[in-house]
């Protein structure tokens, strides 16, 4: 059984599907983790973007696994090395590809295979798995969304003006939005919940309720 979350940068989506993932008893996939650990590959090898046999060689000859909530390629632990902010800077080249994109759909697909699933990223819902159990739709306004970062900003110790954030996040939804493959559209059937005001745990009761009113859950 499958719950998909969905949603704008900044929406929350990561924390409250690990979470929801525990309480249904469920396992979870971030699939951004899986965008950000090719662009880590591709980064090692040097790859162009532009050309596509490259592409297709780096899809080859790249595992992706799991090892609990690691992740590896090719055996090697690099869940923390795509959290830096260089492979935030290329990821996109990563997710904007469409050879990628269906290499980790694909992948996705078969992590699925016989498991209860939280996934949570851009096309769960829409592309992934279009006939999930359950399918979410996680929104904030901007201003929220801006909000929350400066916090996790300011909870680092690190200090960033609003303003910046702001119009970082309006860039990046827009961009998001117009992408040719993977722009991030709301799921046909998904329900909408809007995250606005409401505290992380909040938001995962809603969602709880919302999974088990349809008979989602251990
Ligand atoms: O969520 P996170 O920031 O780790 O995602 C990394 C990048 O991968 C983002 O640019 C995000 O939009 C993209 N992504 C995607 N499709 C997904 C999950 C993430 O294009 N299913």
């Amino acid at each position: 059984m499958i719950v998909t979350i969905d949603g704008p940068a900044g929406a929350g989506k990561s924390t409250v599907a690990r979470r929801l993932a525990k309480r249904l008893g469920f396992a979870y996939l971030d699939t951004g983790a899986m965008y950000r650990a090719v662009a880590w590959i591709g980064l090692r090898r040097g790859i162009d973007w532009n050309d596509d046999e490259a592409v297709g060689w780096l899809a080859a000859r790249t595992s992706i696994q799991w090892n609990g909530d690691r992740i590896l390629v090719n055996g090697e632990d690099v869940s923390d090395a795509i959290r830096t902010t260089e492979i935030t800077a290329a990821v996109g080249h990563a997710a904007d590809h469409p050879a990628v994109r269906r290499w980790l759909v694909q992948l996705q697909r078969a992590v699925a295979e016989g498991v209860s699933l939280v996934t949570e990223g851009r096309d769960q819902g829409s592309v992934a798995f279009p006939d999930a159990a359950c399918k979410i739709f996680l929104v904030a306004r901007p201003e929220e969304r801006a909000r929350r970062r400066v916090e996790d900003f300011h909870a680092r110790g690190e200090e960033v003006e609003f303003e910046k954030v702001l119009a970082d996040i309006l860039q990046r939804d827009r961009a998001d939005q117009s992408r040719p493959v993977g722009a991030l559209v709301k799921p046909d059937g998904a329900i909408c919940l809007a995250t606005d005001g409401l505290t992380i745990e909040q938001v995962v009761d809603r969602l709880e309720e919302i999974a088990r009113k349809r008979g989602i859950g251990s």
